[in-house]
């Protein structure tokens, strides 16, 4: 028997919705919320794409608001760090780090995607002093300096944007001439005084001159191959995510980026368990699609838990009679 009919791993807007729909269908799910409580929305500022708020709503109010909605219906929330899943018997086991553990019927995976670094050494060794993934968490510090941000698809341009708030230039390195980013980010970007745009670049080294804050960038011209100086206090850097997958390596089929493989919907390689949002999605990767797809895990879910009681029942039935 186990604990649980539903556990949901993650609390963004896919595991929260996942929780909302499991919760509304009665199956009293457990959600665990990792070390990125409320997702990548947490880290952001304005969010205008999300349909229903006309003059937009920030990231965390609506975590916060989708959070309340979850628990509002019964979602248990508890804080921690799953260390070990077992999908291989039945049920499921997930272990936490301080060595409980908890057993479900079903899992649905919403871990999301984590902040890429750049992994020069040097940017990780002065991450929060000076080297940043999160323009709305660190922008602040950075009043009246100038800054850098590394990449150039729509979070660099939404972060370059947002942090000519505080700082005085914004220089962002792309390592090529044209941007990935959409074409209404790229306009905004592109008509804002302070930012400007240095092309076919990647950052070859950060520099704190000896006293442990960032003092510049190195930047490498990847056509020429030549080395400039770029004095500046702040490096922000926007060059995408990393699926949370290594929990579940060998156990579930992975695509070649590491992502989920998910098949009709949410379904994963091993029945039973389903993925939605950033974990399995390298393509769409918006707040809205990824809501989507938590509640498709959870319709998933609740059917395959149907299934999974009605085949019990029958065989109990057969046994009685
Ligand atoms: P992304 O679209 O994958 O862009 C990553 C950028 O970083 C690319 O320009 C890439 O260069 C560059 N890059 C990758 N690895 C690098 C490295 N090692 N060194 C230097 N540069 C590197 O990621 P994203 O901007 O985080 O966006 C992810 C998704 O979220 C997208 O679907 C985006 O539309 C969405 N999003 C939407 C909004 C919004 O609608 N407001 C805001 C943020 C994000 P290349 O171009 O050369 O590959």
């Amino acid at each position: 028997m186990a604990d649980r009919k539903v556990v949901i791993i993650g609390s963004g807007p896919a595991g929260l919705t996942a929780a909302l729909y499991t919760a509304r269908a009665n199956l009293s799910p457990l959600l665990v919320e990792g070390l990125e409580a409320g997702g990548q929305l947490m880290l952001t500022t304005m969010v205008d794409n999300w349909p229903g708020f006309r003059d937009g709503i920030m990231g965390p109010d609506l975590m916060t608001e989708m959070r309340a909605q979850a628990e509002r219906f019964g979602t248990q929330i508890v804080q921690g760090d799953v260390t070990r899943v077992d999908l291989e018997h039945r049920p499921f086991t997930m272990t936490f780090a301080d060595g409980t553990s908890v057993t479900t019927e079903s899992l649905i995976i919403a871990t999301g995607a984590s902040a890429r670094w750049l992994e020069i050494g040097s940017d990780r060794k002065l991450s929060g002093h000076g080297v940043s993934t999160c323009a709305t968490c660190d922008g602040y510090f950075f009043r009246g300096k100038p800054i850098a941000v590394i990449g150039g698809g729509d979070s660099a341009m939404e972060e370059a944007i947002y942090l000519t708030r505080f700082a005085t230039k914004v220089s962002v390195v792309h390592r090529r001439d044209t941007l990935r980013a959409s074409k209404i980010m790229q306009d905004k970007a592109m008509a804002n005084p302070k930012i400007e745009f240095i092309w076919d670049s990647e950052v070859a080294d950060v520099k704190d001159g000896g006293k442990g804050e960032v003092t510049g960038i190195v930047i490498r011209n990847l056509k020429t191959g030549h080395l400039s100086d770029l004095p500046l206090d702040g490096v922000f850097i926007a060059i995408g995510h990393t699926p949370n997958t290594s929990l579940f390596r060998g156990q579930l089929e992975l695509d070649s980026n590491g992502y989920i493989q998910t098949y009709s919907g949410s379904k994963t390689s091993v029945p039973g368990v389903f993925a939605a949002g950033d974990v399995q999605d390298h393509v769409y990767r918006q707040a809205i699609t990824a809501a989507g797809s938590g509640c498709m895990a959870a319709l998933d879910a609740e059917r395959y838990l149907e299934g999974l009681h009605d085949a019990v029942s029958t065989t109990a039935a057969a046994h009685a009679s």
